[in-house]
This record gives structure tokens, sequence and C-alpha cells, in this order.
């Protein structure tokens, strides 16, 4: 599993083209057109992605303080079925499970590269051809030949590789294009080694972007929900399972998520063994080996309707200046609000209402979720100019009566409220990942080493 942290769909395609054309017409691999992300940051992705369980079920017996080694990741799954297992991250204090997390008390994998991504981070000797250059190799490169030689050193043993690359697109996601070049390499090195033809390669991402430019568009703001997953499996696999491959097939067109990885990997584990399997079966995820239900929906998965694209009807821009626009932002402002640290962060109040956009849904989301009306509100607060999106949904009112009046009543505003701009430097007052969103420190702080 190779994934590059927050790239959607599209911007893999725009900055990926050859490395993409390889996958799809060089090894007729799946591209899941309608994948969407079920939470705000690559740990809640990545929790749906190797336990099968979303944040809201982990934290009801897990908290932040506690080690990640009690999760139910899939590799180890992997492992007590007579697999090797390899973990690669380019972080190593911004890894997926250990970012503002205590991470892993004992390593999660046989084969770990932290110790060594330690020790050359804060080497500039090794840093001298760029940040993107670990020696004179890529960074990608120096992870996938880990990945290679494990793949070299094992040709008959059953092999579990992660590897997960931040540096790269975390802060600015065009420089993925170099690495297209790369890639192909990379990939048609594995074809030609034969390590293609022994193993499922998935290609992912974990999130669509949650900061830049590219999110205030309206493309940035659907490409924000929607990373990418790519299947490539062997040839001689999908011809001996020709059910599986036409499903497959069906799927790419069917609405998924990383619930459904999880599930498609625990199935490839004990694939057709047709006895009792020995792990918990995923609870929300569906193998894409069977079809998809084409009328699923996002409440079906479960994708939080903040991440929901289904069934947003007309979408049009309200005049921020009317007062609609003015009632839905004090909102907005007020969960903002509840969501501050008050002991160490400073109060924030609105600097300007930056877009308020009307989503109507269709009667199927609408009958589901209970609400008849979306509202997007972007905007910016002070100090620090901090940029926020959050939803506000309405269960019943016409929006020309809302209009007229300014006056929306009561509205529910979604859990989620994302913070689309960079806060480094204003927040490592907190620890806590939620709350540094919106904290702009009080007292100067130490800056921390993160
Ligand atoms: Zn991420």
């Amino acid at each position: 599993m190779l994934g590059f942290d927050g790239v959607s769909r599209y911007q893999f395609l725009r900055a990926m083209p050859r490395t993409y054309r390889y996958l799809i017409d060089g090894l007729n691999s799946f591209d899941m057109t309608m994948h969407t992300q079920v939470g705000k940051d690559t740990f809640e992705n990545f929790l749906c992605l190797f336990t099968g369980e979303p944040i809201a079920e982990t934290t009801t017996w897990w908290d932040f303080a506690r080690y990640t080694d009690a999760f139910d990741l899939v590799w180890r799954s992997f492992e007590n079925a007579g697999y090797r297992t390899l973990y690669t991250e380019d972080q190593p204090s911004g890894g997926a499970f250990h970012y503002q997390k205590k991470g892993f008390m004992s390593a999660p994998a046989s084969y770990y590269s932290r110790p060594i991504t330690m020790a050359i981070q804060n080497d500039p000797e090794i840093w001298r051809a760029g940040k993107h250059c670990v020696g004179n190799k890529p960074e990608l490169i120096h992870h996938m030949d880990y990945v290679k030689r494990f793949f070299d050193t094992f040709p008959d043993s059953p092999l579990f590789a992660f590897a997960f690359l931040s540096k790269l697109t975390h802060d600015d996601m065009t420089d993925l294009k170099m690495a297209d070049e790369h890639l192909l390499n990379v990939y048609r090195e594995f074809f030609r080694l034969g390590h293609l033809n022994r193993s499922l390669l998935i290609t992912y991402s974990d999130h669509g972007p949650r900061v830049g430019r590219i999110r205030s568009s309206f493309n940035g703001m659907v490409e924000s929900r929607t990373p990418y997953a790519i299947f490539t499996f062997p040839k001689w696999f999908l011809e001996k399972y020709p059910d599986a491959a036409r499903n497959l097939r069906t799927n790419t067109r069917r609405l998924t998520t990383h619930f459904e990885t999880h599930a498609t990997l625990q199935d490839l584990m004990y694939f057709e063994s047709g006895g009792e399997i020995p792990i918990k079966p995923s609870k929300h995820g569906v193998s894409l080996f069977r079809e998809i239900p084409k009328n699923r929906t996002c409440q079906d998965v479960p994708i939080p309707r903040e991440f929901c694209l289904c069934n947003q009807r007309t979408i049009k821009a309200i005049d921020v200046n009317s007062s609609i626009s003015k009632n839905l932002a004090d909102q907005v402002m007020a969960a903002i609000s509840r969501k501050i640290n008050k002991t160490h962060c400073s109060d924030l109040k609105i600097d300007k209402i930056l877009q308020v956009l009307n989503i109507d849904l269709t009667e199927v989301l609408s009958k589901e979720s209970k609400s008849k009306m979306l509202f997007k509100v972007r905007l910016q607060t002070v100090p620090g100019k901090g940029i926020f999106e959050a939803m506000v949904f309405v269960a019943s009112g016409k929006f020309e009566s809302f209009a007229k009046t300014g006056n929306l009543g009561s509205v529910d505003i979604g859990d989620v409220i994302e913070r689309l701009n960079m806060y480094r430097g204003q927040a490592e007052c907190v620890h806590d990942a939620d709350q540094r969103l919106f904290c702009y420190c009080k007292a100067p702080f130490e800056k921390d080493k993160e």
C-alpha cells in the first residue's frame, strides 16, 4: 500500500498522469471514481482504513492520552495469518499515529523505518540536495527502496507493506508532479521483478486537500472530500476469479470509502477459504469483490454528513453582506467560540465573511438526515486571520422567507468545523489536535519541536 497524504483523485490525475496511465492501461487497475473520505484528518481516515472503525466508535474505549498499540490494525491480522509486515513513513513526529498522539509503544510491524527516519530528520548533511531528497535519492525512492528490498529478500513469503508519505504533499500539493516519473519507474521495476504478480497494490490517499488556495474554489471544496484509491491485481487473479473482477469493475462507479479498503484486505486474507475466519468482520465496509448497491447512500456507509457529496442539487452563492449571511456567520462563530480553549487561547471574532453557499438537498438525503437545506459558511477571524468553514443544516422552512427576515431560527451546525489555513506558530500553547485548530495563543510560548 502506497499512500500520499491529502491528495484528491483529480489532483492525482493532474500531477501523476504517467503513473496513472500505467496503472490503468498497463496494469488494468481499478480506479474507485466515487471514493469519499470518512474522517476529517489522516488519523480518522486511517482508523477506518486499518481498523474498520470510525473515530466515534474508537473513542468509546480509547483516548488520545493512550498509546495506539491496542488498535486492531489490519496488518496485525496479516501477521497472525503468517505474513511479514513492513511500515514506513516519512514524518516521524507528524506520522499518522504520532502527530499530537503518543504513537506506538512497541514497533507496529516487523520492519519499521521509524528509528532511521528519526535519525536522519535532523541531520542537515542528509538534506543537502533539497528538502525532498535523502542524500542523493528522492525521498520517495528512499522509502520505496526499503519496500523493494523487503520484497526482494522474501520472494516466497506472504508480505504486507505499508508506506505513507506526507512531506511531498502536505504543505504544497503542486510538488507531487515531481514524483510522477519516479513512481512510474518504481511500479515498472516492481512489475519487472514479479512483485506485482503476487500482490495487490493499493495506491491511495487518506483524504483530499484540507488547506491551501485550492480549498477556496468550488472544485477544491469537492476535491477536499475525494481521495483516490486505485487497486491493482495480478492478471492471473482477475482471470481466475472473473466474478470478483466484474464486481471490482462495477464498484469503480459506486460510492466507496476506506471502510471498503479495510473489508477488501480482510476478505483477501482468507480469500475463498470457505471455513471459519479468525478475524472480526468489517462492521461498515463491503468487500470490493462483492457488488456495492447502486442506491447506496452516505448514511448506509456511514459517511458523516459533512463529507457527503451526494444529492446536492443546486448550489448558489449568497451575498456575504446580507442579513441571512450575518445570521449564519454569527451562529458559526458561536460554535467556534465553544471550541476555544479559554485558558490559553484568545477569544476570536469575525474579521470578514468570505463565502456563504446555499445548497438544496434532494429528497433522498433530506429524508435521512432530517435536513432540507445546507449552508456552507466560510469566514476569517481575528486575531490570527484563521479561515474556517462550517456546514449549517436547516430542518425546515423556505430560503425565500429566511432571506426576507434574515432569521433562520434554530439551526444545526455540523460537528466538523474545518480550519482552511495553516496555524503553525499560533497554536503551540495547546497540545490537543482539535483545540489547536481554534487557538491563537494568548501568551508567547515556547515553540515545540514539531
Ligand atoms: Zn492526511
